[in-house]
């Protein structure tokens, strides 16, 4: 299995730190907001990476954090008039019911900034003994990025060459020796939170909360860091100073990043306002359906997202979940029982060469766009082979086999009941009391709401009949 690595600029073969088991840690949202459908492409990618690497019979511990402060969060709560942890819970509240819906599986452990303080003091503290940190009179606390010769090594950029860079830009009132030392520690401001430091009054900075939580859940050197493009420089590059400077050791083995979700090719931002939450898409599709376009690109490719591509992403799926309920639709109607013959278990090792063409993919960084190409193909197959007149077994087997490659990529080919009975017969009762009281208005809507589910009414005799289209 091959993986692109940011720091050698070159698809390697993946040897873990040791054997059978992947340490894996995804650089996760600052919660101040609904998440984007930008921030789900990290979580719906890196998920995948994840389900492969289970299928392949590795153990994977999986840790993404959730940065739960930060100045956007403060600005938040001080618009809002409610403390900066309310605001965090809220969001992280929500973000974890996108994921749910996204069949993005929990993380082994979703680790919160502010529960991780002490470790940070340690590794600040640590980094100043060895000289890798200065305090300077307001408090603050820069990482020395002189001290760190390989400065730039993830990013490809020269340490001088940043410096010049940055010189024009000099923010005024900073006490750095460097223009690209980066805070790790900062004094409070007021009416922010902070905490108790031996430098100040204050918080951490954003990226030695990674360093200290990829440390603490995972140990000293991992295998696959990960998170998006822009996290290359200068926040992995960050990590990788703190990391390296503190522990002594190569911090990641594997530097993972995925390219941007764009619209109208520009970056999709909170910033630039172009952007859809996740619970927008989720009024309009299934997130089934944005979990199959996202992954019909490769992870380093840009994206632009469009209304046509999201309807070919949710006929493409369609495709598969169609060709699932037909094998369920006869296998029901098969005689029951009866194993497979010689001629179809020949049949059925026609379809290994997809499975095949599946892992290569999987295996070739992780391509899911041709991985989806393979399990068109045993649609295909499948939609030929698997008639009436199979034996349940083949079908079944045929039903299993889709399913498990399905399943690697976080697709669920069960079609979903979109809504339960109880609710349906809830929304009648409304609809009957409301044509009741002569709000016509109403009780239309509820038809009308019905049948966009794909639920039909029928006002009969006996009273009111519906059945699903
Ligand atoms: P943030 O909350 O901005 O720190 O972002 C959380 C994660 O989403 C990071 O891994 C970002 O790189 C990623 N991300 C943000 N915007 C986009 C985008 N438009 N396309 C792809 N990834 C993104
Ligand atoms: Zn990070």
């Amino acid at each position: 299995m091959k993986i692109y690595n940011t720091l050698t600029k070159q698809k390697e073969e993946f040897v873990p730190v040791e054997e059978g088991k992947v340490k894996m840690y995804v650089c996760g949202p600052t919660v101040y907001n609904y998440i984007h459908i930008g921030n789900a492409r990290p979580m719906i990618v890196f998920d995948t990476v994840r389900r492969y690497l289970e299928y392949k019979g590795y153990d994977v511990n999986y840790v993404s954090n959730f940065t739960d402060v930060d100045d956007k969060i403060i600005k938040k709560a001080m618009e809002e008039g409610v403390s900066a942890q309310e605001i965090s819970s809220r969001y992280i509240a929500e973000c974890k019911k996108d994921m749910a819906a996204m069949n993005v599986k929990p993380a082994t452990t979703h680790p919160l900034a502010t529960q991780e303080i002490d470790g940070m003091l340690q590794m600040i503290e640590e980094l100043i003994e060895k000289g890798y940190a200065y305090r300077v009179e307001d408090g603050t606390v820069y990482f020395r990025t002189r001290k760190f010769p390989e400065y730039g090594k993830l990013s490809h950029k020269n340490l001088e060459d940043l410096q010049a860079g940055h010189r024009d830009i000099k923010v005024t009132g900073e006490q750095k020796e460097e223009e690209t030392d980066f805070v790790l520690w900062k004094p409070k401001k007021e009416g922010e939170p902070y905490w108790d430091s031996p430098w100040s009054q204050g918080r951490s900075g954003w990226h030695i909360e990674c360093s200290v939580m990829a440390k603490k859940y995972l140990g000293d050197e991992i295998d696959i860091h990960a998170g998006g493009e822009d996290l290359i420089f200068p926040h992995h590059e960050n990590e990788i100073a703190q990391s390296e400077a503190a522990n002594g050791k190569h911090f990641a083995k594997y530097w993972m990043h995925n390219g941007f979700l764009n619209i109208d090719n520009k970056k999709m931002s909170k910033s630039l306002g172009n952007f859809f939450t996740v619970r927008e898409i989720s009024e309009k599709y299934d997130l089934q359906v944005l979990r199959f376009f996202m992954l019909s690109a490769h992870y380093r490719s840009p994206l632009n997202f469009s209304a046509e591509l999201m309807e070919a992403a949710k006929s493409g799926l369609e495709r598969i979940v169609t060709a699932a309920e037909n094998l369920k639709h006869l296998m029901s109607a098969a005689q029951a029982g009866r194993s497979m013959t010689e001629e179809e278990a020949a049949i059925f090792a026609g379809s290994d060469v997809y499975v095949d063409k599946f892992e290569a993919a999987m295996d070739d960084d992780f391509n899911t766009a041709d991985a989806v190409s393979a399990i068109f193909e045993l649609v295909k197959y499948i939609n030929t082979h698997g008639d009436a007149g199979k034996s349940p077994e083949l079908l079944q087997k045929f039903y299993d086999r889709l399913s498990s490659l399905c399943d690697i990529l976080g697709i669920i080919v069960e079609r979903k009941q979109e809504i339960l009975d109880d609710d349906i017969e809830a929304l009648i009762a409304e609809r009957q009391a409301a044509r009741k009281e002569k709000n016509f208005a109403r009780a239309d809507e509820i038809r009308a709401q019905l049948l966009d589910m794909g639920i039909i009414l029928e006002d009969t005799r006996e009273g009111v009949k519906w059945k699903r289209a």
